[in-house]
């Protein structure tokens, strides 16, 4: 595996390529890996020749200074566990090399109602931040594929309007979120949680699986409200949201038609520890 930390070197190690080359796949992730990040590389491994992995903890994308401060690292491992799984390419940029005219006029890009819906709403600024390192990302390293993870479904979408919206001949490629053997879906965030904080985590998919599974069946005020009541209960402090959203808009549903497509997401805090998870109702 090779480790580059400009544009310039990844140009120089990828001089066989075109830019957009389908045969070079790309992983973008913080880092602070773990099972989840791996399968994005084993898939990116599958479709393409070349697998480039980056690792950035993108400042911009951090509403709350505090969780920026607080985002677990741990890079020597990380480069073991990228090796083993089979990354060509690690691009490690410094946040000067991402952003060499400081992070004050960056571009701003038009989501319309995706910056304001569940996650929009929750973290001013977050999906900007996201756009803003991923445009900047795809433009050093113009992947053909862009491999990432349904675990952040609003992101996912966010992506694809940002690909839309600037023309990028690069084609996203979402993968399934990989869970603990409790359900859990792993998350770089699950390392900040205590052993009490991490078994009572598990409810966060259950109450998925249960909104999931009734959302055709009961009226979903209702069902939302016992959602919520059940994180409550088993300990989580704040319920940001638990709810039913139509899957290509997230736009709140209150009686889905039988053939619309919708999913159940969920986001909560455990003490300073803020998990987010989502599940297709079948
Ligand atoms: P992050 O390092 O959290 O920014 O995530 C980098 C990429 O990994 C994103 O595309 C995430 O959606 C994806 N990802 C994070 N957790 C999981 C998971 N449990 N299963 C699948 N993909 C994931």
């Amino acid at each position: 595996m090779i480790i580059v930390k400009t544009a310039e070197h990844i140009r120089k190690v990828l001089a066989d390529y075109s830019p957009f080359d389908p045969r070079v796949a790309f992983v973008p992730t913080m880092g602070a890996l773990h099972e989840g990040h791996l399968a994005l590389v084993a898939a990116a491994r599958e479709m393409a020749p070349v697998v480039v992995t980056s690792i950035f903890v993108n400042p911009t994308q951090f509403n709350d200074p505090s969780d920026f401060a607080r985002y677990p690292k741990s890079l020597e491992q990380d480069i073991l566990m990228l090796e083993a799984a089979g990354t060509d390419l690690l691009f490690l940029p410094e946040v000067s090399t991402m952003y060499p005219k400081g992070t004050d006029q960056l571009p701003v890009y038009p989501l319309g109602r995706l910056e304001q819906l569940l996650e929009g709403h929750y973290r001013p600024g977050h999906f900007q931040g996201v756009c803003q390192v991923v445009h900047r990302l795809l433009d050093m390293v113009q992947p053909g594929l862009l491999v990432m993870g349904q675990k952040d479904y609003q992101q996912c979408m966010v992506v694809r309007q940002l690909i839309q919206h600037t023309g990028l001949a690069v084609q996203l490629q979402i993968q399934p979120t990989i869970r603990e053997n409790d359900g859990l879906a792993m998350s770089s965030r699950n390392r900040r949680l205590s052993p009490q904080q991490r078994q009572q985590a598990v409810v966060l998919f259950s109450t998925l699986q249960y909104l999931a599974r009734n959302a055709r069946r009961l009226p979903l005020l209702t069902l939302e409200a016992e959602a919520a009541q059940q994180l409550l209960d088993a300990g989580f402090g704040t319920v940001d949201y638990a709810t039913i959203a139509d899957a290509h808009t997230l736009e709140p549903v209150s009686d889905p038609a039988p053939d619309q497509p919708v999913v159940a997401l969920a986001a909560a805090w455990l003490g300073e520890v803020r998990l987010i998870d989502n599940l297709p109702v079948p």
